[in-house]
Order: structure tokens, then sequence, then C-alpha cells
């Protein structure tokens, strides 16, 4: 079996239509119960005539609520793969269109393509950005939606041939689903994916350890409580991390503690990093990547770790572990050049993303890191470092108002000092910088040896001409 289109000549090729779909439920693991109730649907396709002699319900459709990451999609493939039937699918932010009409003749699309493949599985992805309840507050483009939300539910309802195609749909909001969507005939079988046990962890561990050269004495215990709260999709990565570091470090095989570093990497991290679009990824790389290449050249803040744009608990960003990690400079020792260099890497984030992208395509992905430096400037002069304020005295001033917008100032003088700098940085390291966000766009993680053999190729870590 496997999936098999019929092609009628001259005719373009379905758009919907996912080929690389071939899973089986032994791709799938740790579902036990819910795996079971899919396999009747896979009966349905195989035995279709018996089930239609004995007059049985038809299967329409099937809802599959859980959170992003249990394996919703992975389930739904295995649907189709187990029963050798065509998988197209769509996710339903694509129906919504600011535009009248595209999102329901999308639908219709979608359905026309299923119909003369059949049969099928239809997957719909994201149900609730089309199916929210109609007169909930949702924004804009509430008559679009319902127009799509209408055509939708006049494909479920079907049409001659019912039963041939199959749809599965996914959500995490089945709270705020039309009620519509869920009457008898439609969405009438609502099936919840958990997050999986430990148990559950194991198992999917296991399926994603199949073809990687594991160790043979993995503590998969450990690595099942080390991964409380995880779901599939961030399991499968820590095998992924892991194996790019086994490799990159020349290794033959993945070890326990490959994958203990990987599990507290991820830190239990919520950020669905799957759903990130690659121009995202992109970005995060390249940002991170121009913090560590300027952290380079700096003595104080050279102690690079690690460089990751795997998230942390649930922030949508990626990070620099070194000292910048910790660094508080209320009361601190750290030296007045010191201060300086931290703006200046701080900066070199927004250096790098204009470099790159020019100044019309630049975005705000480094605005944290634009805040610290920032923070760190006013702080800088509020403390009488800057030669102005000793030079003037920042302290002589007629009112308080007068301080805060002369302090202002100064700091804005300062951070553009910095900013100069930090071009200057980024200009001589543009080569390692974008090795440095390639890699990271491929391992997640880089670490300090990898860092430094990069910076040592390419890195241009002159003597900078002092600042001010
Ligand atoms: P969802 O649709 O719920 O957001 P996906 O099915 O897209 O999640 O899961 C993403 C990836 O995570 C899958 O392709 C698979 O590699 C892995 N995964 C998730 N759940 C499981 C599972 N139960 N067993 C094996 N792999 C899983």
């Amino acid at each position: 079996s496997g999936a098999r289109v019929r092609r009628a000549k001259g005719k373009r090729p379905p758009k919907y239509l996912d080929l690389d779909a071939d899973v089986r439920f032994e791709d799938v693991a740790g579902l036990g119960e819910i795996r079971r109730e899919l396999e009747e649907i896979v009966d349905f396709f195989k035995y279709k005539e018996k089930y239609l002699r004995r007059g049985s319900k038809i299967p329409s459709g099937i809802l599959l609520c859980g959170e992003p990451g249990t394996g919703k999609t992975l389930l739904a493939k295995a649907v189709a793969g187990e029963a050798g039937v065509n998988f197209f699918s769509i996710s339903a932010s694509q129906f919504v269109e600011i535009y009248v009409g595209v999102g329901a003749s999308r639908v219709r699309a979608l359905y026309q393509e299923a119909k003369e493949n059949a049969p099928a599985v239809v997957f719909i992805d994201e149900l609730d950005a089309v199916g929210r309840q109609r007169g909930l507050i949702g924004g804009s483009g509430g008559q679009e939606r319902d127009a799509t939300l209408n055509q939708l539910l006049t494909c479920l309802d079907g049409f001659e041939g019912k039963g041939d195609v199959i749809t599965v749909a996914a959500t995490n909001r089945v709270d705020i689903l039309d009620s519509a969507l869920v009457r008898p005939g439609r969405f009438d079988r609502k099936i919840f994916i958990p997050k999986p046990s430990i148990r559950g962890r194991i198992e999917i561990l296991k399926v994603h350890a199949r073809n990687k050269p594991m160790a043979d004495d993995i503590d998969y215990d450990a690595i099942g409580s080390a991964t409380d709260g995880m779901v599939g999709a961030q399991l499968a990565n820590l095998l992924d991390v892991a194996a790019l570091n086994v490799l990159r470090e020349g290794r033959t095989e993945i070890t326990t503690d490959d994958l203990l570093d990987a599990a507290s990497l991820e830190e239990g991290g919520h950020a669905d990093a799957r759903t990130r679009s690659q121009e995202l990824w992109h970005k995060m790389a390249l940002n991170e990547a121009a913090l560590a290449v300027a952290a380079a050249n700096f003595p104080d803040f050279n102690d690079v770790q690690m460089i990751t744009i795997i998230p942390r608990s649930g922030e949508d960003k990626g990070s620099v572990r070194s000292k910048l990690d910790s660094m508080k400079f209320e009361i601190s020792t750290i030296s007045r050049q010191g201060m300086m260099d931290y703006m200046t890497l701080q900066l070199a984030t927004r250096a790098a993303d204009e470099l790159v992208f020019g100044r019309d395509q630049m975005c705000t992905i480094w605005s944290d890191h634009y805040n610290n430096a920032r923070r760190v400037a006013r702080y800088y002069v509020f403390c009488g470092l800057s030669e102005r304020s000793e030079v003037y005295g920042m302290f002589h001033c007629w009112s308080e108002l007068e301080r805060y917008y002369e302090v202002d100032r100064e700091a804005k003088r300062i951070l553009e000092a910095c900013y100069s700098r930090a071009q200057k940085i980024v200009e001589k390291n543009e080569v390692l910088i974008k090795e440095l966000a390639d890699l990271l766009m491929d391992a997640k993680v880089v670490k300090k040896e990898d860092f430094w053999i990069l910076a040592e190729q390419h890195g241009n870590f002159l003597e900078l001409p002092p600042l001010l």
C-alpha cells in the first residue's frame, strides 16, 4: 500500500497532497488506547464494503485535541499510512484570509482534490483558527471567517461517496470551537491526546532512537524522569540535538549524558520551537551569533560557554550562556570600560541585523538586548562615569527633570558611540557571524569548543580603538 494518486493527464498535481507521509502506527509511541480508536478508522477504509453492507455508521470527522507537539499530525498521517490512502493536509490558519471568499475557495479546492484522489484522509491543523465560535470577539475578519466556516461545514456534511474522505482535525482549543462543528455527522468524535507519561516518554524516545547510534547502556529511566512535562516533539528534538553533538565531537555513540545535557538545555521549555518559521530561526541565529562574536572581543565577556537558539522555558528566544547571563550592574565591580563593552556587545545584535538585512528589513528581535544597553547607559551616566558627567557635573542641574533630561542626552551619546563600535565589530566579523548563524540553524546548539574553532578560522578580533 502507501499513498497513491490517480492523476489525470495534463492536470496540475494536487496542491495539498502530502506525499512523504508514509507514517505507520509503529512510529507513534506512548498512545495505547488512542491508537486503538484510530485503528477503527483504518479498518473502515480497508473493509468499507463490509461496513456499508452491515449498515454501520460511517465515520465522518475526528477531532484530535491536545497541546502542540503531542503527535496529532503524526497520528493522522499514520491513519492514512496504515490504510494506504492519500493524505491531504492544510493548516486552518491558511484559510483565514483578509479577502472575502479566498478562505472558502481554499476549503473547496482542498476537498475537491481529496475527492478526486479518494480514498483519502484530509487533515486540518489548527482548526480553531477558522472554527471559533461565531459571535466571539475574535478580531477582524469575522465575516470572511464565517464564509470559510460555512464552506467547511458544507464539505464535512459530505457529498456523494461519503466515507471515501475522512477528515481529521487538530486543535488545542476545543473549548472555543463553534458548536456547529461538533454536531453529529461532523466532528462527532473527540479524542484527547495527553502529554506523555514517563512510560510514554520513554517509548517515544525509543522510537526516535531506532535509527540513531545509541550506546548500549542508555539509562532510559533517568532520561524519562528528566523530561517531565515534555511532549513528543521535544523528545524527538532531544535526540536530534544529542546526535548532532556527538557528530561534531567526532564520537560514535549517543550516551545517556548527551541526552541529559540536551534535556537540561530544553529545561522543560514550553515554547513550541516546531512552529517557528524558518525566517524566525534565521533571525534568532544571527542575533545570538552576533552577541557571542561581539562578546568574544572583550576580556570581561569572552567566556562564552554555549550558544543556542533553543528557547528556554517558554521564551521565544535563544541565548548565549556566559557571564552575560547573570550580569548585574547595580553595586558591582565591573569597570567603566567593562560597562562600555557590555553596551557595545548588546548593540551588536542590532548592528548585525542592520548589516545583513539592511535598514529597511531590520526587525526587533534584538529589542531585549537594546534595552539592556539603554538601561546600562543610563546607569553609567547616572553614577557619574561619563566624561561629561565628570566635566560638567551632572549634579549641578536646576531641577530633577533637567537632570533626567541631561542623563538621557548623555546616555544617548554613549549609546551612539557604542553602536558605531558595535558596527565595526560586526563588519569585521561578518563572515564569522554568518558561519556561526548557519551552524546554529543546523545544530540549534553550539558548544564552546566549536565556537572557538570557528572563531579561529574567521574571527577578526583586532584591538579596538578606545571608545570615547
Ligand atoms: P502536533 O500535530 O500535535 O503538534 P506532531 O504530530 O506534529 O504534533 O509532532 C511533531 C513531531 O514530534 C512528530 O513528527 C514526531 O517526530 C514527534 N512526536 C510527537 N508525538 C510523538 C509520539 N507520540 N511518538 C513518536 N513521535 C512523536
